[in-house]
């Protein structure tokens, strides 16, 4: 425990009290050792329920209760066969809440596992990268720009490092840190040689000493706050609680109708209870949260499957209504393997043919003139990118734009490693998608040298001379607009360009970007996906609208988005973002260009904010893709943020909604898919649960108006709801979905998720099962009514029987009538056919054993019976597919 805080110590100090060592970091062992002592680096942002409680919670629901009072009436009353015959029902009801609970859980923590960050520390004098729970305190941790800082740390070295601190307190600017020591009692928002869990950095890097982890940092003391955010019901959860709570109503309503038809009648008042009471239970469909919260998370292991990360429940939700895809360019829509393919220079144009022996031929003039050579060595030594040889396999570590130009330079038979040893870096100026300009200042014993690369508009303004001939001269305003227009015409080809500089012996104090001398462009070639122009085919026919937001040149935009089919020739010109308005100044005109627009081309972030601001006042679904650390607020903003996997920031992908682990646009439609798919299985067994349950309702109120003496007993209802319901509606839930569900308009999430159509086909089919159990027992009535065949018990057992087949094969009423039956989803699903077997050897199972046959008050029947019943079942199959084909019902 530290005594005095740390950041009034001297780093060294402090590195020693702590056992660690900022040059090397702590050994392995000693890192084991630490992290037993200190325990993981989580935040236990929810409380750890145990098993037995998550069990026992199952049996405090209102149905719980109001079952074990009907088992407490049936002992009283000395039918012990019912008391207990309800007790087992409660018991295995609650078993299969538990497990289906602890399921979604499961998979709950499986998602969490796969979005788990690295952090890169010092350990056995190496850099490494290690889980984030792994980090403990005396870790030597390195941050860089896009980082999220994974624990409490002391910095004791730092290169214009600044640390977004806004989860933490609520600051928004970045705020600058540096390793100094600060004296006495500072508060937090100044401790400005700290750096805290649950941070980002923005800019710059730095090497801090870890002294505190998981619930010992300052976001760990505040994890109560973290838990009540975490623990939100999803919309979809409450929607089914509002609608629970409606069927509550509308049940007790119903109930108390039947219990005062039954007395008027003059039945016996307990008897009367418990069939009230059997039916309220199997009216209410308790269970719908939890089925709902298993499809979700089921959904969300399936998309991890096709490698889309979904961090939130609601966001499948949201998926699922996602009416607008913002997508960038560079790595979604494109391949993201840069590769050199153009050189402009002033003495011409040249294409860089590669070989298949990895050489390139340049032409002998274009190799020997200056202002190529510097290109190249500004290729090399004004880039953040490396190339790694391990175990003879090269690696490539770095954005694929400044690997491209590495390999290019190496194809050159330039030695990435001797020219950066023989040119130091000693600043940077870094790129940022605001300025567009990279520049790196190198000095060796005779010279110092600045070397900038960049977008060819914004360089070629802080360029105030021109390289001719191996002279710098001046370089007027029209000689620019006229390199300006010959690169216009190399982005209309879809190259992605660069322009380049130089200048010697700067002055330290000025900017290393100014009075620069401009040396050439290269036009680099990134390949659109092949596969994209599906994917946005599906989107159009799916009514999803997408639009390209990049920072690169409109040209390249356009001819990549003409490429992909994303727009055609005759389309709206693609809108720059020098033209975009600030969001306040917009009028109405330039809000209806900015919604009809599909292509944004050099565009900031603060501009795909004001976007997003815009769709979302339009009432748009919008899901928005980024990865840079000024992506964030955008990613945030957006009703699904989506974040880059392979190439994305670690803010990036914290702050993100779903993290597409290859970067691929086509992944955001299989995700929006997925997302249609899992709301259509929850509708689909909302709806089989409902009607089969006011099947029920129905059949039983006949009975009761009508004083057939052969209704339904509890615990033939009871059993319905637990073996004909429970197992087919979980297999609805993980149906795969059909094609037909990417050509309808996306889902209005304010609407409910029963709307009046289909709560009209759920009276349908629930009045359909009720004619035809109701149509079997006449049938039979009418066959036997003068013979000695004839009793009321054959005829509740033929309306049990038809109940429960009706309700079995209602099942396959809840796929799409647009599909023949046979190729429908829910026919294909193996699960639906697992639960029907399992179902029918169950009802079997009661059929063929004495002692279960007494307690459901079973009989056996004859052929004849048998048939009559499957029959009017079959029929019953047969009536609603008819209504629903004519389209009489949804
Ligand atoms: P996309 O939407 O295609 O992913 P982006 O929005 O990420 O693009 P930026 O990376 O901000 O676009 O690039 C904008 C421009 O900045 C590019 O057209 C290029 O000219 C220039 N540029 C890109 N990367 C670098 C870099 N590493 N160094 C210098 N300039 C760069």
């Amino acid at each position: 425990m530290l005594v005095q805080p740390p950041y009034t110590k001297d780093t060294a100090v402090l590195a020693a009290e702590m056992h660690s060592e900022v040059q090397c970091g702590l050994s392995s062992e000693e890192a084991d050792k630490l992290l037993q002592q200190h325990g993981q680096n989580t935040i236990q942002s929810e409380k750890q329920r145990s098993l037995l409680s998550m069990l026992l919670q199952q049996f405090a629901s209102p149905m719980v209760l109001l079952l074990l009072f009907a088992a407490g009436l049936s002992f009283f009353f000395k039918e012990w066969l019912d008391g207990t015959a309800i007790l087992a029902v409660v018991v295995i009801n609650a078993l299969i809440s538990f497990y289906m609970e602890l399921q979604a859980n499961r998979s709950m923590n499986a998602l969490k596992h796969m979005v788990s960050l690295s952090a890169k520390v010092i350990r056995d004098s190496s850099l490494q990268e290690v889980p984030s729970e792994n980090v403990v305190p005396g870790d030597v941790l390195y941050v860089e720009a896009g980082d999220m800082i994974l624990a409490d740390a002391r910095i004791f070295s730092s290169t214009q490092l600044e640390v977004d601190e806004s989860a933490l307190t609520g600051e928004s600017l970045p705020v600058t840190k540096d390793e100094a020591v600060l004296a006495g009692e500072v508060p937090l928002a100044e401790r400005v040689n700290m750096l805290f869990k649950g941070t980002f950095v923005t800019k710059g890097n730095a090497y801090a000493l870890v002294t505190g982890t998981g619930m010992g940092t300052e976001l760990g003391k505040i994890a109560s706050l973290v838990q009540q955010a975490e623990q939100a019901a999803t919309p979809l959860e409450k929607k089914l609680e509002q609608l629970s709570k409606k069927l509550i109503w509308i049940t007790v309503g119903l109930v108390i109708v039947i219990f005062f038809a039954g007395l008027a009648q003059g039945a016996e008042w307990v008897k009367v209870l418990e069939v009230s009471i059997a039916l309220a239970v199997a009216a209410i469909p308790e269970g719908l949260p939890i089925v709902a919260t298993l499809a979700l998370a089921q959904g969300m292991l399936r998309m991890a499957k096709h490698k889309v990360i979904v961090k939130r429940l609601a966001a499948v939700e949201t998926l699922g209504g996602t009416n607008v895809i913002c997508t960038d360019k560079t790595g979604t829509l494109t391949q993201n393997i840069i590769s050199v393919n153009t050189i402009l220079i002033p003495s011409g144009k040249t294409e860089v043919i590669y070989s298949p022996d990895g050489t390139v031929a340049v032409p002998k003039e274009v190799q020997n003139s200056v202002n190529y050579q510097k290109i190249v060595d500004a290729a090399i030594l004004c880039n953040t990118a490396n190339l790694e040889v391990k175990n003879n396999v090269l690696r490539e570590v770095g954005d694929p734009l400044e690997v491209g130009l590495l390999k290019f330079s190496t194809t050159e038979g330039k030695d990435v490693h001797q020219v950066r040893e023989k040119f130091p870096k000693t600043r940077e100026e870094a790129f940022t998608s605001e300025t567009k300009i990279m520049a790196t200042l190198h000095e060796n014993r005779s010279t110092s040298i600045v070397f900038a690369k960049g977008a060819v508009e914004e360089l070629l303004q802080k360029c105030t001379r021109i390289l001719l001939e191996g002279d710098p001269q001046d370089f007027s305003d029209s000689q620019k607009a006229a390199w300006i227009a010959q690169t216009e015409l190399l982005a209309s080809e879809g190259l992605r360009l660069l322009a380049f500089a130089y200048k010697e012996t700067p002055s330290l104090q000025e900017s290393l970007t100014q009075g620069l001398v401009f040396t050439g462009v290269l036009g680099l070639l990134d390949p659109p996906r092949l596969e994209v122009s599906a994917a946005l085919e599906e989107c159009k026919s799916a009514g999803i609208k997408v639009i390209m937001i990049t920072g690169d040149h409109p040209a390249t935009a356009r001819n990549i988005a003409l490429k992909l089919g994303l727009i055609g020739d005759n389309e709206l010109p693609i809108m720059h973002g020098k033209d975009m308005k600030d969001f306040a100044d917009l009028t109405n005109q330039d809000k209806k260009r900015w919604l009809e627009t599909v292509v944004f081309a050099r565009v900031t972030p603060k501009q795909k904010i004001d976007l997003i601001t815009l769709l979302q006042e339009n009432k748009y679904i919008v899901g928005m893709t980024g990865d840079g650390v000024n992506d964030a607020p955008a990613i945030k903003k957006a009703d699904i943020g989506i974040a880059m996997g392979l190439r994305g920031t670690q803010v990036a992908q914290e702050v993100s909604d779903m993290v597409l682990k290859d970067d691929s646009f086509t992944s955001i439609v299989v995700a929006i898919k997925q997302g249609r798919i899992i709301f259509e299985n929850i509708k689909k067994f909302v709806a089989y649960l409902l009607s089969c349950n006011l099947s029920e309702l129905f059949v039983v109120a006949f009975s009761s108006v009508l004083n057939l003496h052969f209704a339904l007993v509890p615990l033939q209802i009871l059993f319905i709801n637990l073996v004909t319901d429970v197992l087919p509606a979980l297999a609805l839930g993980v149906t795969e979905g059909n094609n037909l569900i990417m050509k309808d308009k996306p889902r209005n999430p304010d609407t409910p998720i029963i709307d009046n159509q289909q709560w009209k086909a759920i009276f349908t089919y629930a009045a359909v099962i009720t004619f035809c159990v109701l149509g079997a027992v006449f049938a039979s009535h009418y066959l036997y009514h003068q013979t000695e065949l004839w009793n009321p018990q054959l005829c509740n057992n033929i309306l049990f029987f038809t109940l429960v087949f009706s309700q079995l094969w209602h099942v396959f009423n809840m796929s799409s009538a647009q599909v023949a039956f046979f190729k429908s989803e829910v026919v294909k699903n193996k699960y639906v056919w697992y639960a029907l077997a399992v179902c029918i050897v169950l009802v079997s199972t009661v059929y063929f054993t004495q002692p279960l046959r007494d307690v459901l008050s079973i009989y056996t029947m004859s052929i004849m019976d048998w048939v009559i019943s499957l029959g009017f079942s079959f029929l019953s199959l047969l009536i609603i597919q008819v209504l629903k084909r004519t389209g009489v019902v949804l």
